[in-house]
């Protein structure tokens, strides 16, 4: 499909009424940045006080569970989107029915997606290399991929022999809530004792033995149009991620990014998605697919001319999408503010005129509470990054 084609779609001058699902700090921004396009943004969450219903005179209360709210939200506007994968699926279908209108990206997708199980489906259908995996279905499963040569035993590479097993829950896991990385056969037994006879269910897969993990992001609109985000590298802290920088390179990344384009438009994609990578310096496998606004992609509000933000609602609304976004600087990196306890925050005022400060209005500061992030942009992501850790010392979250 061609992106310079003059039937494009460009934006109409009268304001679009766009709702979001959900109230935290991804609709926020969000939110913020429909605002900056002229659009009206409607958000449904349950209280007044949260992060994007904060920053929009069109606020609707209701829990993402609520069909009448959701119904009568999309009854209000004319294109409704989502900040978060896990949301019911019946409830979406039924609110879309009675509606007739459609949440965007498609529940379907967004099922398939975030249940790791039919995401690890998905991926080996769109030949996409990921980590071996298996179902979990019972305890034995877990034990007899524990067993197996190739994973009790490890394979050599230059990240060095690694062995184990990661144990995902299906469905529900996020920042590395649901994800146990068991190492040893007595990792295994503890693990067993305690999740074994639950009910929740499991997969489990090779432990990979990754040198960095990598992020990239795309939005995609209904005709197809493709804009690719800069190969990212980040890092976690206590299973969150710390930071983010880039624009990063690595081997073998074009051949994958081609099939991760080739998959998303034979999906029927619509929106921003986000692919967490591993690169073990052999191959790059991908571990996580995110169908929505990621927190690897924070850095483009002030890193690129076109943020994911922007970049979601315009495809969301099947607006026209460069194929990738104009670089604001070589080089940039965002660190979040991740709350260390409930005492109220320590912010250097000062030192944060270095950066660019975002503060998301949760009420309550929280230990491991994802709280606002910064940005620094530079002659490279690690230069622009090493200016935000030195600003982190200074200040408590
Ligand atoms: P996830 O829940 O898949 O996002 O995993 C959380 C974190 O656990 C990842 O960012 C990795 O650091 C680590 N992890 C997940 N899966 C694996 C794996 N198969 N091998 C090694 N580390 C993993």
């Amino acid at each position: 499909m061609s992106q310079s084609s003059p039937s494009g779609k460009g934006m109409r001058p009268s304001s679009r009424k766009v709702g979001i699902l959900g109230g935290g700090q991804l609709a926020r921004m969000l939110a913020i940045e429909g605002a900056r396009l002229g659009l009206e943004i409607h958000i449904m969450s349950p209280s007044p006080a949260d992060p994007a219903a904060q920053v929009t005179n069109h606020w609707l209360k209701g829990e993402l569970g609520d069909l009448a709210a959701m119904t009568e939200l999309l009854n209000r506007v004319d294109a409704v989107t989502i900040e978060s994968e896990f949301v019911d699926p019946k409830i979406v279908l039924s609110a879309e029915a009675a509606s007739g209108r459609q949440v965007t990206p498609s529940v379907r997708l967004i099922a398939e997606l975030s249940d790791r199980l039919q995401q690890k489906a998905w991926l080996e259908k769109m030949k996409i290399p990921t980590a071996e995996f298996v179902a979990v279905q019972k305890s034995s499963d877990v034990e007899n991929f524990f067993a197996q040569p190739n994973v009790s035993a490890g394979r050599g590479n230059r990240a060095g022999r690694a062995k184990g097993v990661v144990v995902k829950k299906r469905r529900f896991g996020y920042d590395g809530y649901g994800t146990f990385i068991l190492r040893s056969p007595s990792d295994l037994e503890s693990w067993l004792s305690e999740h074994g006879l639950t009910s929740a269910e499991f997969i489990a897969e090779k432990f990979v033995p990754f040198r960095r993990e990598l992020a990239v992001q795309f939005a995609i609109n209904a005709r197809g149009q493709i804009c690719e985000f800069p190969l990212v590298e980040w890092q976690a802290r206590d299973s969150k991620c710390h930071w983010v920088h880039g624009p990063v390179k690595a081997r073998g990344f074009d051949q994958l990014s081609a099939r991760l384009r080739r998959a998303l438009v034979k999906s029927g994609y619509v929106g921003m998605i986000a692919f967490e990578i591993f690169d073990t310096g052999r191959e790059l496998l991908v571990n996580e697919v995110a169908p929505r606004v990621h927190n690897s992609a924070h850095y483009s509000i002030e890193g690129l001319y076109l943020n994911q933000f922007a970049a979601h609602l315009q495809a969301v609304l099947d607006l026209d999408l460069p194929r990738a976004p104009t670089a604001a600087a070589p080089g940039f990196a965002m660190l979040n503010l991740i709350g260390s306890s409930d005492q109220a925050p320590v912010l250097p005022m000062t030192a944060l005129n270095e950066v660019f400060f975002h503060w998301y209005g949760k009420r309550d500061n929280r230990l491991g509470r994802k709280m606002g992030h910064v940005t620094a942009l530079g002659p490279n992501g690690p230069a622009a990054l090493k200016k935000l850790l030195k600003i982190e010392k200074k200040m408590r979250v």
